[in-house]
């Protein structure tokens, strides 16, 4: 499921037509999304291909029905993009950007045929990129920047799904003009969205930044921009900061005081010889106990929820779980999100021969998971962006706003009730 899907050029111009955005879509299936987003820019190589019959998108697989899907609807509020620097001088474009679900430009799972140089950049955006990108389950993400200074000093994380080298025009909010741009967005987003913005949740996600702040004092500069424009922070069900820890807590407070309501520290690998050969960087280097005292003062602060994120497929299981419950023992929830084979995943699959799990794999960690969560008395984690549709399997099912449901998949539901 995280190998892409094969989509002709015809049916993918026609999705576009018709107002669909050909990425994410999510699984009809009992309103299920699926563990892994489907990005349909064709690996000739998948097994799983998007047809349309009678009306119905499905996915069939080597030839045979697979399941039902639906597209997102393309809402008018992505019409409002950052133009890369770079691209609107005529040069290379940066825009790519790479996370399954999170931004839907690109996921990995389409490029096949990788170029032997990681840091070759891809032109799939044409220079451009939504201030404010939907995720797959009803959440707004907003990028402040995918610049992440580990990627600078070339150390980055080995897993990581940003590709490319480390390049200024890829930290946007030092660019003139970013946040007043994202404040007219999520001016758009939240005209757009209307009653249901209570649906949505907010997302404030980057690469790590300079700094012992780890980049909160851009974070909260992103809300200020919003509250500059509307007034007000918009009611989502929660706003939540994406992290590295910082080092003093004084940070945790200022994100609480500026309006995050939730925060997420990712662990990403937890054994420590592992997290060293994993993330070559500093964030390898910091000690489990950081995140720990991180995650305790950070429920003390924050009303809502603190989590965290472990990444299958490139650590042993067996230390993954014991990390899982770690962290469940304390309140803290566990995304397991799955390795993706793309930007420098590429490489570290080549190199170590790490794949993507497989749906039973991820099933079978799931159930594993799930009783963890139980026996703690840790609820699941609370997404709904990006990767959220993972907590769909650890039983929290959430219905997709109208919004951004498609009026062909509104009647093609109401045409089968
Ligand atoms: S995965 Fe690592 S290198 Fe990549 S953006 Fe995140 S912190 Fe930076």
């Amino acid at each position: 499921m995280g190998r892409g899907l094969t989509i002709s050029p015809e049916l993918k111009q026609t999705l576009l037509d018709e107002g669909y955005y050909h990425a994410p879509l999510t699984w009809l299936r009992d309103d299920i999304t699926g563990p892994f987003s489907f990005n349909a820019y064709g690996s000739n190589t998948s097994p799983f291909e998007v047809k349309r019959i009678d009306g119905q998108l499905q996915v069939w697989e080597n030839g045979k029905f697979y399941t039902n899907i639906a597209f997102y609807k393309r809402p008018k509020f992505w019409g409002h993009q950052w133009a890369f620097k770079k691209n609107a001088e005529g040069g290379a474009s940066n825009s790519i950007f790479l996370d399954e679900g999170i931004s839907s430009v690109l996921t990995p799972c389409g490029q096949e045929d990788f170029p032997e140089n990681e840091n070759t950049t891809l032109e799939l955006t044409g220079g451009k990129f939504p201030f404010v990108s939907l995720a797959c389950y009803n959440g707004l993400c907003i990028w402040p920047s995918w610049g992440c200074t580990y990627t600078k000093s070339k150390n980055a994380c080995r897993f990581c799904c940003i590709p490319g080298n480390y390049d200024e025009d890829k930290v946007l909010y030092k660019q003139e003009g970013w946040f007043e741009g994202l404040g007219e967005a999520v001016k758009a987003a939240v005209d757009e969205i209307g009653d249901e913005i209570g649906k949505f949740s907010i997302t404030v996600d980057a690469g790590t930044l300079p700094g012992a702040d780890k980049g909160a004092s851009v974070y909260i500069k992103v809300l200020e921009a919003i509250k500059a424009r509307l007034g007000y922070l918009p009611k989502a069900s929660y706003i939540r900061a994406v992290i590295e820890p910082p080092h003093d807590e004084k940070w945790l407070y200022a994100l609480r005081d500026a309006g995050y309501t939730d925060i997420q520290m990712d662990v990403d690998v937890y054994d420590t010889d592992e997290r060293r050969a994993m993330m070559p960087n500093a964030k390898g280097f910091r000690p489990i106990a950081d995140y720990l005292k991180a995650f305790r003062k950070a429920k003390e602060i924050f009303p809502g929820e603190v989590a965290t994120q472990l990444i299958a497929g490139i650590q042993n299981e067996k230390r993954l779980l014991d990390g899982f419950e770690q962290f469940a023992s304390i309140g803290v929830p566990t995304l397991l999100t799955p390795f993706l084979v793309g930007g420098l995943g590429r490489k570290l699959k080549r190199e170590t021969g790490a794949d993507v799990p497989s749906s039973d794999s991820m099933k079978q960690l799931y159930d594993k998971a799930s009783a963890i969560l139980l026996k703690h008395n840790c609820p699941p984690a609370n997404f709904r962006g990006g990767v959220s549709s993972l907590a769909e399997f650890m039983g929290r099912r959430l219905k997709r706003a109208d919004v951004v449901t498609h009026e062909l998949d509104r009647a093609l539901v109401a045409a089968a009730a």
